[in-house]
């Protein structure tokens, strides 16, 4: 229908997806795509929309009239209109128009964590308003459109009242009788069109309730999810793409839903397009209401989706980093992630059968023994090597022996910086078997006790480890320790109302922040600062942060469902600054962050621990709050406090048989008719005088101990966990 006879100016009413009719200003026609712009003023700014010419002339039938085209007809103006869903404001698009990015899209930013930023994209939006409203569905796997989110219930109007509506209007003036017939034959025509629409949209609806469960509240989301998903080219990782070796490994990996999930319906809110991005469709609802998704890409080295099996991880994560080690080198291998997101599952094996045995032949552990054994012997035969194995777990701030019936060990350092966990048990593997039998044996004392193996093992970090040792001399040769850490959510368990859990978040939250500062540091050039004395965690595995020849990986593990957004998010975020995936690779260490020195000497009067933390926080001052640091610092006092207080008693004990034994000798003396009173008084009073200092100094440790746990109580209750909040 021409639209060139329509001036620029001219006053029309037109509709708003909600039904609303109100007027507007015609500002520009386009012939060749049968529409015109219009704009109006609303809450004080101007917006406007492109509108058919067909919808048009049906509100303004007079506008048919040539001549009428330059007539202003009337102005009513309606002002509780709110921002709607196709229309624009001051010339600029709606969201809609950007909501579907192609894959990889968005690698234009600097860093990895503001290119995350940058590839925050909004897919509107559903209403909560009129869920069963025809308009508020949406075709999935459509082609995107606008009206496919149209998010109100549709006008009455619809219903073929809006013409009567129009006819009725005030001030229009009423055309001639052959101008009518041509109008009614127009308006016609449109009605049999919105009829047809009217069906399509039916038909839509039919479908929808056949695919969507439209009783759940979040089928919306769903249905937003699937649409995103249908523009998405997938390429994911397949077993002929190429393996890099990289230094610093970061990858992604996603868990199916489980069968627990599937059951309440969870929606699926990540999508791994290829083999290095993972997009989180995080949902969010606005004031209004109305529903919509902010789409955050973020870019690893490796991305594998719920079709990935534990050897193809492995393939492409740890298998590189087993080279390392027989060229002498140090090698780290990380599940990182939320409790239930597959860092067992994934570590130590599949758990299969409805006991959950635990497959272990399939866990990266001994995925890895397999292929040290096989290059021991063929490769690297030559380097006359044998194989040991470790197993710890550490479980807030201690050290504890899998493989020697849970036995508490003592960390310490010599004058050199050199850690060792005293008294570790390392047995000599001759075969992956020996290795398949000691992860089987080291995860039943894991996981026993009293509480259930998912609330303990969330809590603590398993390290597994296989060593190499020149035959002859013993001497270490290259180490590959592949952990199992703790949940991350953990971390928060700072806030706890309970000191046992506090307590445990505390050294997770700590271990968690020293291991990616130690990471980075590994990428970057000699002399940057380790604050590896911050948690025992990094402490423990010192000598696999520096060294030309130490090579890390690190899974971050992610759980698909949207109840789990929020830490899928910080799971992902947490990675992204392990290593900063920019746009070109990676992005290297700020000059202030590697000026740092190992020396904490630097840092005046503090322990060692807290000149490490003092560190860790200067590194991380978003993410870390004052209070948190303070907290850390009572929480170090009190864990050094308690060590030393527990040797003091341990050597008190024994003490006091020895002293016990004098005593009885003295005591014997007195039997003698003829003893010296004398040298017996001076005695006793020395043998009295030893006890006396030695309980009073260790009553003095236990006293400032009990102020301390006080302190420590205080502290948490007052505690804000990050700056942000
Ligand atoms: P975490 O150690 O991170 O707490 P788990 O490894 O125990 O988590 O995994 C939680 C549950 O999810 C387990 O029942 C596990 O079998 C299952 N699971 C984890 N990852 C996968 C996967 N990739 N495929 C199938 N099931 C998985
Ligand atoms: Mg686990």
């Amino acid at each position: 229908m021409d639209v060139s006879h329509l001036k620029i100016g001219v006053n029309v009413d037109i509709q708003r997806t909600d039904g609303r009719i109100h007027s507007a200003v015609i500002s520009g026609t386009n012939n060749e795509a049968k529409s015109v712009t219009v704009e109006w003023f609303e809450r004080g700014e101007t917006k406007g929309k492109e509108i058919e010419a067909d919808a048009i002339f049906s509100l303004n039938p007079h506008l048919m009239d040539k001549a009428a085209g330059s007539r202003d007809t009337h102005s009513s103006q309606n002002n509780d209109a709110d921002d709607d869903e196709d229309t624009y404001t001051n010339g600029s698009i709606s969201p809609s128009d950007q909501a579907v990015p192609p894959a990889g899209r968005g690698r234009g930013g600097k860093k990895s964590n503001r290119v995350t930023q940058n590839n925050v994209q909004e897919t509107p939006r559903f209403s909560n308003r009129a869920p069963t409203s025809a308009s508020s569905r949406v075709k999935a796997g459509s082609a995107r459109s606008r009206q496919s989110y149209a998010a109100r219930p549709p006008a009455t109007q619809q219903n073929g009242q809006a013409d009567s509506n129009e006819v009725k209007k005030p001030g229009i003036p009423v055309p001639s009788d052959r101008r009518k017939s041509n109008c009614v034959k127009e308006v016609e025509r449109i009605e049999q069109r919105r009829k047809d629409r009217r069906k399509e949209h039916a038909a839509i609806r039919e479908q929808q309730e056949v695919e969507y469960d439209t009783t759940d509240p979040n089928w919306q989301f769903s249905a937003m999810i699937k649409e995103y998903r249908a523009h998405l080219e997938y390429r994911p990782l397949t077993s002929s793409d190429p393996i890099v070796n990289h230094q610093i490994c970061v990858c992604v990996r996603v868990r199916p839903l489980n069968r627990k999930e599937l059951q309440k319906k969870e929606v699926n809110v990540t999508t791994v397009p290829n083999k290095e991005n993972v997009i989180v469709h995080e949902p969010k609802t606005k004031v209004d209401l109305t529903k919509y998704l902010e789409n955050q890409n973020f870019r690893f080295d490796y991305a594998f989706d719920e079709n990935a099996s534990n050897e193809m991880v492995y393939r492409y994560t740890a298998k590189p980093l087993v080279d390392c080690i027989f060229e002498g080198g140090m090698a780290t291998c990380f599940a990182y992630g939320q409790t239930g997101s597959g860092k067992t599952h994934t570590m130590g094996g599949e758990f299969s059968g409805g006991r959950g045995q635990q497959e272990c032949a399939k866990g990266i552990y001994c995925l890895a023994a397999r292929d040290v054994f096989k290059l021991l012997h063929t490769k690297f035969k030559k380097l006359d090597l044998i194989v040991g194995s470790s197993f710890f777990e550490i479980y807030s701030g201690k050290v504890f022996d899998l493989l020697n019936k849970k036995q508490k060990l003592r960390v310490l350092e010599d004058h050199k910086s050199q850690v060792q966990v005293v008294g570790l048990k390392e047995e000599t593997i001759s075969s992956a078997d020996d290795v398949l039998r000691l992860v089987a044996h080291g995860n039943n004392v894991r996981t026993s006790g009293v509480t259930s193996a998912n609330q303990h093992s969330s809590r603590s970090h398993a390290v597994f480890q296989i060593i190499l040792r020149k035959k002859n001399t013993n001497k270490l040769y290259g180490k590959f320790s592949l952990i199992d850490l703790a949940g991350n959510e953990r971390g928060q368990d700072t806030k706890s109302s309970d000191r046992q859990t506090r307590m445990e978040g505390a050294e997770i939250n700590k271990s968690l922040l020293a291991l990616k500062e130690c990471i980075r540091a590994l990428g970057r050039k000699a002399g940057a600062y380790l604050p590896f004395r911050a948690s025992k965690l990094t402490q423990v595995l010192r000598d696999s942060f520096i060294g030309d020849n130490s090579r890390t990986c690190m899974i971050s593990m992610v759980s698909p469902g949207m109840g789990c957004c929020e830490h899928t998010l910080n799971t992902l975020r947490y990675a992204d600054r392990v290593k900063e995936l920019g746009p070109g690779g990676r992005v290297e260490g700020k000059p202030a962050e590697i000026e740092l020195s190992d020396n904490y000497n630097n840092l005046g009067a503090m322990s060692p621990q807290n000149s490490a933390l003092a560190l860790l926080r200067t590194q991380n001052q978003d993410e870390v709050s004052e209070d948190l640091m303070t907290f850390h610092e009572k929480v170090n006092h009190m864990q050094e406090l308690e060590e030393e207080i527990i040797d003091d008693q341990k050597s008190l004990i024994e003490n006091t048989q020895k002293w016990m034994t004098e005593q009885k000798k003295l005591f014997k003396q007195t039997d003698e008719v003829d003893y010296d009173v004398e040298a017996y008084a001076k005695q006793l009073d020395a043998l009295l005088m030893k006890k006396i200092t030695e309980l009073t100094s260790l009553r003095e440790k236990v006293s400032n101990f009990r102020k301390d746990i006080q302190e420590e109580e205080t502290l948490s209750k007052n505690m804000k966990m990050n700056k942000k909040k």
